[in-house]
């Protein structure tokens, strides 16, 4: 545009300046011609001549030179005046030419801030997803059958649990110092990527060799998280799982690849003494069972294929029944389907929401039941699991008020467990909801109490009316004294916090006079009694009752 307006204001130009010249000069010339071939002039050619012929021909003559002076000059100052507006035309385009072009260069810069944005992480200035996928794109391109590379996932146990007790900020600066290490330790060829919502990085081995160097990087990455990381006045221990997928574990697409590595670090993630896992074919067949198994089990919930059994918990003292843990059981063609295998799923999936509401639903009209059919179990108490996948779904509390209106139970006698793992994984998520909950007057239990390295200073900030000890100490209590001292410290911990306390999994009548030798309220396990269905709990109910009854009359 610039160089059109520059031609066009030189083309003017050069054409006007030609133009009042041309035009006088033919004026002029043909003004004089006529004058000249005029009557007065032949007479004057002729002889035959007067003093007024030769003053009109001379006044002629000077017409035509005034008028072609005037013309002249009209025309230069058209010239001029075009030749300014050229001007004028071309500076104000010059300057919407510069404005365009500072736009132009505006637009440039934000999209390159744009894609540095998509492309790198902000906070650990790591390239993203999309930089790693365009790399691998390039690798499978450029790689011959003879070269592999391989990708490893790597998920920072528990991390979580940082960002809620010791807050957000110091959450990010333990992922910064995490990328510090692993960009110190690892040789600058290797590419480190940051994918996923917080603690997962990609790492790219473009040079390796065999099986047995893939365990040595591993086992080198994994020693990295030896050493703690000193953060303010703080000194935390990480440690990491990793899952290892080489460039022939999937065909040579990045997105597959990348996938083969998840699958190796969900199956690590399984295995809770497990450093790292190497992809195997069989990871894949294990996701499709998986998927299968959701299939069945939406299938089979539909049809009515689950039910609940009840386990008894029992007075420490007196060894009498004190209250009821429901648990689910999963009958598929006769053969029960393990909780373990399952649940788990269900929680990945979100199926457990509409089963766990059918549970909570399904437990407290059950109860409300027995309770109007045994006078017994109008002082008892029902505990129901509840997942944290249950706890984050935002619709919770008014189907809890839905249920505890229509069933008329009174939520006092409703006790809530959520494992201690759970808890802490998601503290922040669910601190608000335990509230509500308990503003419901619903009591809240911790299951699986110990294995999720919580402490005692966090236990303060939840409302929880019970801890039950994970049945894993209580198992080793006859053998193993760092367990005796657990459970002892559990113990002194509840009381001073005013806690209820119950014993899991009690096998053996040994466990069971430690337990009371150690001022355990309550009691729960094999020994005194299994899960039981709705009849049979029905039947040992009514024999109490009737027990009760006649030892009365
Ligand atoms: P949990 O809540 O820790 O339940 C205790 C598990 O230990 C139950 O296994 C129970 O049958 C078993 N158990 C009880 N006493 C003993 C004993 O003396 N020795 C041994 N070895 N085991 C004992 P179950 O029923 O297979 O449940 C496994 C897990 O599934 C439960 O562990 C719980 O986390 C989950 N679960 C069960 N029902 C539900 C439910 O309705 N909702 C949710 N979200 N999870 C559930
Ligand atoms: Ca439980
Ligand atoms: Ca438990």
């Amino acid at each position: 545009m610039f160089t059109f307006s520059m031609a066009l204001t030189m083309n003017i130009h050069t054409l006007t300046k030609d133009l009042p010249r041309r035009i006088v000069l033919s004026y002029a010339a043909i003004g004089t011609v006529w004058i000249l071939i005029s009557d007065q002039a032949i007479e004057t050619l002729i002889g035959n001549y007067s003093q007024f012929t030769y003053l009109a021909t001379f006044k002629g003559l000077i017409f035509i030179a005034i008028t072609s002076l005037l013309l002249y000059k009209l025309i230069n100052n058209y010239e001029r005046s075009l030749i300014e507006i050229s001007h004028k035309n071309a500076s104000t385009k010059t300057i919407q030419y510069l404005i365009i072009l500072n736009k132009i260069n505006e637009y440039i810069t934000l999209q390159k801030q744009l894609k540095n944005a998509m492309q790198y992480d902000s906070l650990t200035k790591l390239p993203l997803r999309s930089i790693l996928l365009e790399k691998l794109e390039y690798l499978f391109k450029a790689s011959d059958m003879h070269h592999q590379f391989a990708v490893i996932h790597l998920d920072v146990v528990h991390f979580k649990s940082i960002k809620y007790t010791l807050g957000y900020e110091f959450s990010e600066q333990l992922l910064i110092a995490i990328t510090n290490r692993l960009t110190t330790y690892l040789p600058d060829a290797v590419m480190i990527a940051r994918v996923g919502m917080a603690d997962e990085f990609i790492i790219l081995l473009e040079q390796i060799g065999d099986l047995a160097s893939a365990h040595k990087i591993l086992n080198y990455i994994s020693n990295l998280f030896i050493q703690p990381f000193h953060l303010e006045e703080h000194e935390i221990f990480k440690q990491v799982k990793m899952g290892l997928a080489f460039s022939y574990d999937c065909g040579g697409n990045p997105e597959q690849l990348l996938q083969a590595a998840e699958l190796a670090v969900h199956q690590c993630r399984r295995s809770p003494n497990t450093g790292y896992t190497i992809f195997n074919p069989e990871f894949k067949a294990y996701a499709s069972r998986q998927l299968e198994l959701d299939n069945q089990m939406r299938r089979d919930f539909n049809e009515r294929h689950f039910q609940l059994y009840y386990q008894p918990i029992f007075s420490a003292d007196t060894l009498e029944i004190v209250g009821f843990e429901s648990l689910i059981r999963w009958y598929h063609n006769s053969q029960l389907i393990s909780n373990l295998e399952f649940i788990p799923l269900a929680e990945e999936t979100g199926f457990i929401i509409p089963l766990g509401m059918w549970v909570f639903g399904q437990a407290c009209w059950q109860f409300q039941q027995w309770r109007s059919q045994f006078s017994q179990v109008k002082s008892m108490f029902v505990n129901i699991n509840v997942s944290v996948v249950q706890l984050m779904q935002p619709n919770l509390l008014s189907q809890i008020d839905h249920i505890l209106a229509v069933t008329e139970i009174p939520p006092q006698q409703i006790q809530l467990e959520i494992t201690e793992t759970a808890l802490m994984n998601n503290a922040e998520d669910i601190a608000d909801i335990l509230k509500d909950i308990k503003s419901r007057k619903i009591n809240l239990c911790i299951d699986d109490f110990g294995t999720g390295y919580s402490s005692l200073s966090y236990l303060q900030n939840f409302p929880f009316d019970t801890i039950k000890v994970d049945k894993s100490f209580i198992t080793d209590i006859e053998c193993d004294q760092k367990s005796v001292e657990i459970v002892r410290t559990i113990a002194l911990m509840a009381n001073s916090l005013d806690i209820n306390l119950v014993a899991e999994g009690v096998e053996t009548p040994g466990q069971l006079r430690q337990l009371q030798n150690l001022k355990y309220q309550t009691v729960q396990g094999y020994l005194l009694a299994k899960p039981m269905s709705v009849d049979a709990v029905e039947e040992y109910l009514q024999r109490q009752h009737h027990n009760c009854c006649s030892e009365a009359g």
